[in-house]
């Protein structure tokens, strides 16, 4: 397949290699925008925003649903773009790009339903309204790239907001196709702007340019900050959604079969550059030997392959750089065992199991952002929740027991954002997403994402 027709010409400036981490070849060239092309595409976004907010509900409703559907005519197509530039599997890069569809189709619900508030108050009549903010910044990272640009743009498009978005550099191919793929569905030209660029100009321009009323940016919490910091120049809105180190919690009169047997696809999965990743296993101390003996089987037997063979269940890291950040981390590390991978010039990690009792060890505090995962063992509830919480993030998190009073008991005590009991399960776009402490601020999907694209309005009127 060739990737020639996807068009960045209007961008002059340099370009970027995009390359196969599967095999470490590129596949094409993507011009970078300059900080001048970055304000001329916030300028036209502005220009445009009028016309947007003033669609009629029921039309924007109408278009969001067409761009859904030119999504879904293209997912084959949107997929091998994942498949060949993030090393995607087939199967996740599929969901994903159905992910972007049924966004757009359920924010699709919303512009007919963006209700506001008569408040009783003596001598007149009180209203709320959501106004729509204008131009708004999404800044995405290379793990996820096709649902993090839709969870952004679809809810903020459906309030009436335009949106510029930059894709993270190693993976621009997706957003720039989606990018096309609006323009082809009827959204009017500024109203989705995909800008590829360095996250220091065009990701940095997003905060510093007053025209953008909100970034929306997901990424390491170590740029996080800095964004969050920036955007408090011009008390800018911010959405982040950032690192994470959760914990899969396997108590010992759970089926722990069952657990083990999904516990490698809780972590290794999109070969754990996974924010949601439970990169740390805890089993309570009566089961940790069973667990460990039926997880490794689970582990040697995952299908680490080029992503390009449809039976792959894990692909490579996402560049060299990662995979040496990974492998920087098993470095004299305690390995218990470890899967396969098929060697070549790709960016391959095998899935790794290392077993911790020291917390303060460096394997079982920071995110590794690869296919690693740290085993400890607990002693009874108390002590589970206490080294599930001793961590700076708190985004996601499993508990595995039959005593479901203690399964909804722990996912209460455990300071994340994105709990799940006897299951794995990630994101739902119907259900709010985001994290406590330093894995976040603010929330994304769910019923109320479009109002976080908006300012509430209060309208007193005198009798
Ligand atoms: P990153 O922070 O390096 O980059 C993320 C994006 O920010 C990229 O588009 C990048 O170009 C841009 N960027 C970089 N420097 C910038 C700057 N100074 N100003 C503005 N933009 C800038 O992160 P990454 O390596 O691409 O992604 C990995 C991280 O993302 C992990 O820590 C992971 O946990 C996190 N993540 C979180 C979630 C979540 O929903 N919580 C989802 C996916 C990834």
């Amino acid at each position: 397949m060739t990737t020639d027709h996807l068009t960045t010409d209007h961008l002059t400036s340099d370009t970027w290699s995009v390359v196969n981490p599967a095999t470490g070849r590129p596949i094409a060239k993507v011009a970078l925008a300059t900080t001048e092309q970055t304000d001329a595409a916030i300028e036209a976004a502005h220009a445009a925003f009028p016309a947007w907010r003033d669609v009629a509900p029921g039309e924007r409703a109408r278009l969001l649903r067409r761009f859904a559907a030119v999504v879904d005519e293209h997912v084959e197509e949107l997929a091998e773009l994942e498949v060949r530039n993030a090393g995607h599997t087939w199967g996740n890069a599929r969901w994903e790009a159905g992910n972007v569809r049924d966004c757009l189709n359920y924010y699709a619900g919303a512009p007919e339903r963006m209700f506001g508030r008569q408040i009783p108050v003596p001598g007149g009549v009180d209203l709320t309204f959501h106004e729509p903010l204008g131009v708004v910044g999404i800044i995405v990272p290379w793990n996820f790239p096709m649902p993090i640009a839709a969870w952004g743009f679809a809810p903020a498009l459906a309030a009436g907001n335009v949106v510029v978005l930059k894709p993270a550099e190693l993976t621009p191919l997706t957003a720039i196709r989606l990018g096309e793929l609006a323009r082809e569905a009827g959204l009017p030209e500024h109203v989705l702007t995909v800008l590829p660029g360095a996250g220091p100009v065009v990701g940095e321009r997003f905060v510093t340019h007053p025209l953008v009323r909100k970034v929306c940016f997901t990424g390491s919490t170590a740029v996080g900050k800095q964004i969050m910091a920036g955007c408090a120049e011009q008390v800018k809105r911010v959405t982040l959604e950032l690192g994470g180190k959760s914990s899969n919690i396997v108590f010992a009169d759970a089926d722990i079969a069952a657990a083990a047997a999904a516990a490698p696809y809780a972590v290794f999965d999109n070969a754990g550059q996974d924010c949601c990743a439970r990169s740390r296993i805890l089993v309570e101390r009566s089961a940790y030997d069973e667990f460990v003996s039926r997880l490794e089987p689970a582990v040697r037997g995952m299908r680490v392959l080029d992503p390009s063979d449809e039976s792959s269940e894990m692909g490579p890291l996402i560049s060299a750089t990662q995979r040496d950040r990974v492998q920087g981390y098993l470095d004299g590390a305690d390995i218990a065992f470890s899967g396969s991978t098929p060697g070549g010039d790709g960016f391959w990690v095998p899935p790794t199991v290392v077993t911790l009792d020291d917390p303060a060890q460096r394997l079982w505090r920071e995110e590794v952002f690869g296919p690693v995962v740290a085993v400890m063992a607990f002693d009874d509830e108390a002590d589970a929740v206490a080294k599930a919480n001793d961590t700076d993030y708190g985004l996601s998190g499993s508990i595995f027991t039959r005593d479901l009073g203690r399964g909804l008991r722990v996912a209460r005590a455990v300071q994340a954002g994105n709990l799940s009991v006897n299951s794995n399960s990630a994101v739902r776009y119907w259900t709010p997403f985001g994290g406590y402490k330093q894995s976040g601020l603010g929330r994304e999907l769910g019923p109320d994402a479009p109002m976080a694209f908006t300012e509430e309005k209060n309208v007193f009127i005198a009798h």
